[in-house]
C-alpha cells in the first residue's frame, strides 16, 4: 500500500534517523544545520501524512 507520500515520509524518517545517529552535534533541543533541514522535512511529511490519514482520503 505504498504511495508517493508514504515513501517520501519513510525516506525522510530514515534519513533523519541515520543522520542523528551519526551526528555528534544533533541533540533533541538543538540540531546542526543539516539535521535541522532533515528534521523539518520529516516533520512536514509526517504532518501531511497524518493529516491525510485523519481525513481518510488520498491527496
Ligand atoms: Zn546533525
Amino acid at each position: 500500500m505504498a504511495d508517493r507520500l508514504y515513501d517520501r515520509y519513510m525516506n525522510a524518517s530514515s534519513a533523519w534517523r541515520a543522520h542523528s545517529k551519526g551526528c555528534t552535534v544533533c541533540r533533541p533541543e538543538q540540531c546542526c544545520p543539516t539535521g535541522a533541514v532533515l528534521a523539518a522535512r520529516f516533520a512536514d511529511l509526517q504532518d501531511a501524512y497524518l493529516r491525510r490519514l485523519r481525513h481518510g482520503g488520498t491527496p
